[in-house]
């Protein structure tokens, strides 16, 4: 298995840039965008830019890298969005729900009780625009 890129990847595509997607951080190692399905308002997927399958194909150097990374997002998160929680998780194999084969971790954000963004919104492409743009980390 070739761990650069995967051709019938749909995230090893977005990596290449010849999918686009909400982008919100990205280094030399790993990538967050927005989510296109989100639970909540800022829900985001962190990606390696290596094709791995899950988390247990995945380097332990690249897992930890993620982690960290996913925690700067959501400490970016509290201020940007006004989250007051997270749900952090990564799903390995289709009976766990795993439907992307290329690992990904899911940032998805929870604000106070009775909060609308609690629910799952459905967002025009400028309306995920701007909210990419509103909480991108730099
Ligand atoms: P999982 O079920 O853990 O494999 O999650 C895959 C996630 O990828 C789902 O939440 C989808 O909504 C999301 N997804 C699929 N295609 C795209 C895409 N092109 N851009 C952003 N998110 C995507
Ligand atoms: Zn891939």
């Amino acid at each position: 298995m070739d761990h650069l890129k995967n051709s019938e990847c749909i995230f090893c595509k977005i990596v290449q840039g010849s999918i686009p997607c909400y982008h919100i951080y990205e280094d030399d190692t790993c990538l967050a965008f927005l989510d296109v399905a989100p639970l909540t308002t800022g829900h985001t997927l962190l990606i390696p830019k290596s094709h791995y399958v899950n988390l247990l194909d995945t380097p332990s150097f690249l897992i930890a890298h993620l982690n960290t990374i996913a925690k700067r997002i959501a400490r970016h998160y509290l201020e940007a969005l006004g989250a007051t929680g997270f749900k952090i998780h990564t799903n390995v194999g289709k009976n766990a729900g795993q439907v992307v084969n290329h690992y990904h971790i899911h940032i998805i954000p929870y604000y106070p009780k009775n909060s609308q963004l609690n629910e799952k919104p459905q967002l025009s492409n400028d309306a995920f625009q701007d909210l990419a743009s509103k909480i991108k980390l730099n």
